[in-house]
């Protein structure tokens, strides 16, 4: 078919150029010095992009961040507060659990945030410091929703609780601001193919100083995800336990030059929202049949969207059916919804390297799949790109 598949899944994202081109450069000696600096320029920018004390890397997909948090930062048995906002925290504390650790679940209605006062009250009432700390999703990908991560950290202080804040931010770093310093965080995951650009493979938990200190009194068996030689690596191939995933390196900093090219990761972030809020006002202007999942606009994530359509369910149409006609027929890609959605929602993803006609031509590309399927619905389009170009003026500013 000519012309691009637009990618509107959650992860993988779009790939930029530059950082596929990094992908083609031939291997290096990882033993070199200019190797050594080359990784230590990169590292320098990732701890003042993640606002962090260290930053540690796994040549693997997110689940190998979730389990290194865990194993550096738990002992067996022990308790850790694990908010259950979706399929992606469910499958966390499924970890946790299988590891020999002892999540506690804090229930959440899957269209919000965790209750920062049911959070509270769950510290509160643990008198002796059992748990661990908060373990929680800033953005919880299946559902569409973000942690008011500043709520969760006054809830830890307020209650007295020294406790740790870790925070899976593998779809929402580059996307919802989470500077770890600033907002008294002591981890947060990252993950290479959501808001980071690259394919999957490799992905990150950036550290405060409490955790590096909390790391060290950690007796869990681990080698391969262990913190210790990682922290201060008097080489390059401790950083990584075993060989650098050089052509990775190679594209990670070409991914770090684009977020730093556009303005640093509030420029990014800021774009983020004004996507996420044209898809949202998009789907309100469909109409009666679709709603935005997350209900509240402050609890809305600015990487996805999870979009209940009951509207198609009821005129006969299967979900599945639409997702497929909208990839192979009008190469827009979406993501089915997850758990209890599965028949009635799907998710678009819009996270990435993306840019305005790109967002509306995938939003175009599911009216026309609307239509095809003789869905009753009010396009959006107009909506949608009046609040993409609400902010011109901010925009004239700058170049001027
Ligand atoms: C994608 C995602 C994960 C899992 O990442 P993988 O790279 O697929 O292992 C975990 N948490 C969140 C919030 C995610 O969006």
């Amino acid at each position: 078919m000519p012309g691009r598949t637009f990618i509107h899944n959650p992860g993988p994202t779009n790939i930029p150029d530059s950082v596929l081109e990094a992908f083609r450069r031939p291997s290096v000696d990882f033993g070199s010095a200019d190797f050594a600096n080359f990784v230590n320029e990169l590292w320098i920018d990732l701890e003042q992009l993640f606002d962090a004390h260290r930053v540690m890397a796994y040549p693997a997909v997110g689940h190998g961040a979730w389990e290194a948090t865990l194993v550096n930062l738990v002992e067996p048995g022990q308790k850790l507060l694990l908010p259950e906002t979706g399929l992606f925290s469910i499958r966390w504390a499924d970890m946790a659990r299988k590891l020999g650790f002892d999540p506690q679940p804090i229930a959440v209605d899957y269209r919000r945030a965790p209750d920062p006062a049911l959070i509270h009250a769950a510290l509160v009432a643990d008198t002796d410091h059992e748990l661990v700390g908060v373990f929680v999703a800033q953005t919880e990908t299946s559902t569409g929703t973000l942690a008011d991560i500043a709520a969760i950290r006054e809830a830890l202080d307020s209650a007295g609780h020294p406790g740790l804040l870790v925070v899976d931010a593998i779809a929402g770093f580059a996307t919802d601001p989470v500077p770890l310093n600033e907002l008294g965080i002591d981890v947060v995951l990252a993950s290479s193919q959501k808001g980071l650009m690259m394919p999957p493979g490799m992905s990150f938990s950036a550290l405060s100083e409490k955790a590096v200190q909390h790391n060290k009194t950690v007796g869990t068996p681990r080698y391969f995800w262990s913190w210790d030689e990682r922290i201060d690596p008097q080489w390059v191939y401790q950083r990584f336990c075993g060989t650098p995933p050089i052509q990775h390196l190679f594209a990670l900093r070409a991914a770090v030059d684009l977020l730093l090219d556009e303005g640093g990761l509030d420029a990014v972030c800021a774009r983020h929202r004004r996507f996420a809020d044209a898809v949202r006002v998009c789907v309100e202007t469909w109409g009666e049949g679709f709603a935005v999942n997350a209900t509240h606009r402050d609890e809305q994530a600015s990487a996805v969207t999870c979009v209940l359509a009951d509207g198609i369910v009821d005129q006969g149409v299967e979900i599945s059916d639409l997702i497929a006609l909208a990839r192979d027929r009008y190469n827009v890609s979406i993501a089915p919804a997850m758990l209890d959605m599965a028949d009635r929602a799907f998710r678009i993803g819009h996270l990435g390297d993306l840019n305005e006609p790109m967002l509306i031509g995938a939003l175009g590309g599911l009216e026309c799949t609307f239509r095809d399927l003789e869905v009753g619905f009010t396009s959006g389009l107009a909506a949608a790109t009046a609040v993409l170009v609400s902010e011109r003026e901010r925009f004239c500013d700058q170049q001027s």
